[in-house]
């Protein structure tokens, strides 16, 4: 679920101390790309899936009480088996600790480190407060709305690569679609406030929402995915369903290979320039990061206002 922070304080060294778990493979085993599928080197293409939110910061609450953390990992854990089975032998699992704001820094950073080819954020989606009714579950007060359902697909324009991030998100919406699954249009009406974003693809159900941070300060093509909504009382039980999570895996698995395929087609140029930048921002990141170390003793407060969090 999308979160929004007017005004939060942090401390940088706190922030820096943080280590992020994540799992990181060895080198692929087996290749078991498909012949004739294309050029993509499906064991050199690095998928990091991050998943959404931590233990301790668990996101939403479902119509059932149950937390979104719980089911962002249970998905992202089937997709990274999917991809895996699908020879896509560098994929990374990231799962982060710690308290929202400091963990989405470390989510952001370790992402950059491990420089993947492509970023897919999952979450879960909820609704703001206002619309939320209550009920009873196994004898607990609990809080629902049945207003909307179906997923969504973000992307942000001040993302490096924006035009990818964006290409990705459109073949992630069709492989979706293709399996039946549809997408909702709710974040389009104004009844959503400030939570309203533009559709930049209406077919696939890619929106655009340029100041999530995932998306907007990692250095690759990167898209999140609000798989559906946990508050709706029916598709809470389907997205906890195995067949939910595996048709999603196989939509994810087969345009991570059509994305795979369109970018091993791009000039080497191209693909050097972009690296390139990366490799100049990661540099630049790391020496902010060694200036703040150096400083580190008495704790900085740093305020940051409008940061909208995932
Ligand atoms: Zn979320």
């Amino acid at each position: 679920m999308i979160r929004y922070w007017r005004t939060v304080a942090v401390s940088l060294a706190a922030v820096l101390s943080v280590l992020p778990a994540g799992i990181v493979r060895g080198e692929p085993a087996v290749n078991t790309e498909k012949p004739g599928a294309a050029s993509c080197a499906r064991p050199d293409f690095r998928v990091v899936l991050d998943v959404g939110h931590t233990a301790k910061s668990p996101g939403a609450k479902s119509a059932r009480g149950a937390d979104e953390f719980d089911f962002n990992l249970r998905l992202a854990r089937q997709i990274d088996q999917a991809l895996l089975e699908a020879g896509f032998a560098r994929t990374v699992l990231m799962v982060t600790d710690g308290r929202a704001v400091r963990s989405l820094y470390a989510r952001v950073a370790r992402a950059n480190e491990l420089s993947p080819n492509l970023l897919l954020s999952i979450h879960h989606d909820a609704v703001p407060d206002r619309f939320l009714e209550k009920w009873d579950y196994n004898g607990k007060p609990e809080t629902f709305s049945d207003r909307f359902k179906g997923h969504s697909i973000f992307v942000s324009d001040e993302n490096l690569d924006p035009k990818d991030s964006l290409l990705f998100g459109s073949m992630l919406g069709q492989q979706l679609k293709a399996r039946g699954l549809q997408y909702t249009p709710h974040y389009t009406e104004s009844l959503m406030g400030r939570w309203r974003h533009t559709l930049l693809d209406a077919d696939a159900g890619v929106y655009r929402y340029d100041t999530l941070f995932v998306l907007k300060k990692t250095q690759m093509p990167a898209v999140l995915l609000e798989a559906g909504s946990i508050v709706n009382r029916d598709e809470e039980l389907a997205l906890a369903s195995p067949e939910r999570q595996q048709l999603i895996s196989a939509a994810v698995v087969d345009a991570v290979d059509s994305f795979c395929v369109a970018q091993s087609h791009k000039p080497a140029l191209q693909i050097a320039q972009r690296s390139k930048a990366r490799h100049v921002l990661s540099a630049h990141s790391h020496q902010r990061a060694r200036g703040r170390a150096g400083n580190a003793a008495p704790l900085t407060a740093v305020s940051q206002s409008n940061l909208d969090i995932h």
